[in-house]
């Protein structure tokens, strides 16, 4: 088993096809639909699909440890390095 099969559980798996934008974290491409500080409705409904995603720690955490843009694991870029600081300042294990 390799160490990124994690990828064949995805919720977000085939979704590129028929929904018109590249999501699935395996081609390395992602979703910019954050508009300002207000989720849009389509970044509501992607974080959505993680939320029922049973690979969702194990996405996440490879988004961690190489710096992935986008939605990865039900958080934003931004939402994993503020994740990523607090476990270095040794404030929280997630
Ligand atoms: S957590 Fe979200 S981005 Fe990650 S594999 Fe699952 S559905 Fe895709």
């Amino acid at each position: 088993m390799g160490v990124n099969d994690w990828r064949d559980h995805a919720a977000c798996k085939g979704l590129t096809e028929d929904k018109g934008y590249d999501w699935f974290p395996a081609r390395g491409k992602y979703v910019t639909t954050r508009q300002g500080s207000q989720v849009s409705g389509e970044t509501k409904t992607l974080l959505d699909i993680c939320d029922s995603c049973s690979v969702k720690i194990e996405c996440r955490e490879y988004a961690i440890e190489y710096n992935q843009p986008g939605i990865w694991g039900g958080m934003s870029s931004r939402q994993r390095r503020a994740l990523k600081k607090r476990r270095a300042n040794g404030l929280e294990v997630l």
